[in-house]
């Protein structure tokens, strides 16, 4: 609480810190006075994420943003060792995005050796992300439990980018009783429609140029439900035929699926979310829409 004749202070400086403990302590006394918002990332800031960030500052007195390459939810062939780690800029466009904390943790820090405990959502996991990536909801599972864990914020926001991810989050807040509140926010993209993604990075100039297919497909697939297309079937198929005519993209998967469980649905009725995963080159992109009807 600030005295009445103390001046404000008007800028803060961003803390960056790893240690889960001093976290902890900076955080505890804040618990129950403050409404903390937080942000789970992996870095590589771009528009995308410090959406998250300023929707976090809009609705929170206090916002912690964590940045940690998780390696439990990358598979052995992934790009883990090749994912971007820019912490010096990341660092700064955080703290001009009004950030309060940027927590690194460190990998050894967050699994201590002999780790063995981990969070397991089923159903949910299983199709789509899950099949073509096997333990990739373990880990984000296990991290985000562990983040929250930690932070205890009463806010926690993600990207609808990830479609799939927020409902395992959504299932599993639920499931261990979290008491957060999840906030999804839609997908920022680029001019031309791409979602952005830290990923995009890694495109080739021409691999950049094709990426764009993604979002053309999502296009077309709501256009032909606008026109009364409610069989899953030929819009897929549609889907499809729009990706292979791009030479530089191969189709990991197209699925239109029921919002909530991300069952396949042979017939929309009351909306849709079209998943939809692609492999540009050696760079896999995801994307999706909610088709509303
Ligand atoms: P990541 O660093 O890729 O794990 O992403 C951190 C958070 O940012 C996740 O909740 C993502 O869904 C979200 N995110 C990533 N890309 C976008 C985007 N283009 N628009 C909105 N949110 C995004």
């Amino acid at each position: 609480m600030r005295r009445k004749n103390r001046p404000a202070l008007i800028a803060f400086a961003m803390r960056t810190l790893s240690s889960i403990k001093t976290l902890q302590k900076i955080l505890q006394p804040l618990h129950g006075r403050k409404r903390i918002g937080f942000v789970p990332t992996m870095g590589a800031f771009h528009e995308g994420h410090l959406a998250l960030m300023r929707q976090a500052r809009r609705e929170c007195d206090y916002v912690v943003v964590s940045l940690f390459v998780n390696p439990l939810q990358f598979g052995p062939k992934e790009d883990f060792a090749a994912y971007p780690r820019p912490i010096t800029s990341d660092r700064k466009k955080a703290q001009e995005t009004g950030v309060d904390l940027l927590w690194t943790p460190a990998a050894e820090e967050m699994y201590p050796s002999p780790y063995r405990t981990f969070i397991e959502i089923e159903e949910i996991t299983r199709r789509w992300e899950g099949a073509v990536r096997p333990g990739h909801f373990r880990g984000v599972a296990t991290v985000v439990a562990k983040l929250f864990q930690i932070v205890r914020p009463d806010r926690a926001y993600f990207g609808q980018k990830d479609y799939q991810q927020t409902r395992v989050i959504h299932q599993m807040v639920k499931d261990l009783h979290f008491p957060i509140s999840i906030r999804i926010l839609s997908t920022l993209r680029e001019k031309d429609g791409l979602a952005m993604s830290s990923r995009n990075q890694r495109l080739s100039p021409a691999e950049r140029a094709a990426a764009p297919i993604l979002f053309r497909a999502l296009q077309k697939a709501e256009a032909l439900v606008r026109k009364g297309a409610r069989e899953s079937p030929p819009l897929l198929q549609e889907v499809e035929a729009l990706i292979r005519s791009e030479p530089l993209a191969r189709l990991d998967y197209a699925a239109l699926c029921d919002p909530k469980f991300l069952e396949p649905l042979e017939r929309i009725q009351k909306g849709a979310v079209l998943l939809l995963a692609v492999k540009i080159g050696s760079v896999r992109l995801i994307d999706n829409v909610l088709i509303d009807i």
